[in-house]
């Protein structure tokens, strides 16, 4: 009841703003006031899965700087039971054939696309065109073309783009940047980070179609232990090895179940990556110089868990990642604040995950990468 009523002023509110902090949004006056402080953006999610069912539209009833203004389903029963809950003007529900028409309604300011992974690139790219800022799902989409397709739609259109990197807005995550900047143990020499469960369910989920998931438990998991890997050194690989390995060919029939890949970092830092949809892991370990840092887990919705080689704990008080992660991109756009997860370094992963998936064709090669300083976020 509480959080209805919230959602309910705030509809209200944003009925009132939304035209204004849409105008805001598009570019007429970035910098920070107290009066735009106050404005939240209309967020529509595309896909009410589980992910928009079980953490999204929970964490938008706590948002400051945004809340759930609108949904896009292709199931119809769902379209009822949303109204309902949230309160959702039927006026701002769509579905995947009318959803163009959503550039006419000016309470929705975010698109943001939780589809399966094939699905990204055609609906963030129809959002930009309608004249919506864009989250998408991670992976940002099931190739490095297709991320350049939506980056381009979004700078054409003029409109902001974010991957639902959520981890990149969690306070765990930023320790780890920080220790890693001001450099308390000293430099990073190694890194080793693991992101895999175990998939039991139906085989025939989206997840381990190919064709609507762009490939297995690297896509799925393994976009973590890049991130990791890479915030961990607060550097990019140049060059990339990887191996394939299968206990359940039967179950995973069209994508991969375990991969682990071996990284190098600019100054000879080495960085390990496992990932798996057939084993339970949610790791990250630093190594310094003069000590080490660990989150365990590290990459699920939390509480986190942290420590360090001095017998410290690493503890935050535990907060929605979602809402963090929607409140970052809304106050990017309403404030001119940081993008922690913009397009360029969805694309950035993207790149290191076809490198992967070559260096397994080529019997584990090297594959070298020329990423430079491509998505690196410092705050
Ligand atoms: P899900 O299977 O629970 O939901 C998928 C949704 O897409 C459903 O509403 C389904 O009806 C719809 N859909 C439309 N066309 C479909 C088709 N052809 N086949 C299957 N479903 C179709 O999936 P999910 O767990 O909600 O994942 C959706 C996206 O969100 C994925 O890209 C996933 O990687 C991402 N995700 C991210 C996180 C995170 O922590 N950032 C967590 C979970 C999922």
């Amino acid at each position: 009841m509480k959080n209805i009523s919230r959602r309910s002023f705030n509809t209200k509110l944003s009925k009132g703003l939304a035209g204004t902090a849409f105008l805001s949004s598009v570019g007429l006056g970035y910098g920070f006031s107290p009066e735009k402080e106050k404005k939240k953006l209309g967020i529509a999610l595309v896909g009410l899965g589980g992910y928009s069912t079980g953490q999204l539209a929970p964490a938008l009833q706590d948002t400051e700087h945004c809340y759930l203004a609108g949904i896009v389903t292709g199931t119809p029963a769902k379209e009822k039971l949303w109204v309902e809950q949230y309160n959702i003007p039927k006026k701002n529900v769509y579905n995947y054939e009318n959803f163009d028409s959503i550039a006419k309604n000016k309470n929705i300011d975010i698109v943001y696309v939780v589809l399966p992974n094939s699905m990204h690139a055609e609906f963030s790219i129809r959002a930009a065109k309608a004249g919506k800022h864009v989250i998408c799902e991670k992976p940002m989409a099931v190739s490095v073309k297709e991320c350049d397709a939506i980056m381009n739609a979004c700078n054409d259109a003029g409109v902001k783009l974010s991957v639902g990197y959520r981890m990149q807005s969690d306070p765990y995550t930023n320790e780890i940047k920080r220790m890693v900047k001001e450099k308390p143990f000293g430099d990073v020499h190694y890194v080793s980070s693991d992101a895999g469960y175990i998939s039991r369910g139906n085989p025939d989920q989206w997840r381990l179609d190919h064709a609507l998931s762009g490939g297995g438990a690297l896509m799925n998991m393994g976009v973590y232990s890049i991130q990791s890997n890479i915030y961990g050194t607060g550097q990019n690989p140049i060059s990339v090895a990887a191996q394939e390995f299968s206990s359940r060919p039967e179950y995973f029939k069209d994508t991969d179940e375990t991969i682990t890949a071996q990284m190098n970092f600019p100054d000879g830092v080495v960085g390990n990556l496992f990932t798996s949809h057939n084993a339970n892991a949610n790791r990250l370990f630093v190594s310094f110089e003069k000590g080490w840092a660990e989150l365990n887990p590290c990459h699920s919705y939390g509480p986190l868990s942290g420590r360090t080689s001095e017998g410290k704990e690493i503890k935050f008080p535990h907060q929605s990642q979602q809402k963090l992660q929607m409140d970052d991109f809304a106050k990017h756009i309403m404030m001119g604040t940081i993008n922690y997860a913009p397009g360029e370094m969805g694309k950035r992963d993207m790149i290191i995950v076809e490198a992967i998936y070559k260096s397994i064709k080529e019997g584990g090669k090297t594959i070298s990468l020329d990423l430079g300083d491509m998505g690196i976020v410092r705050a």
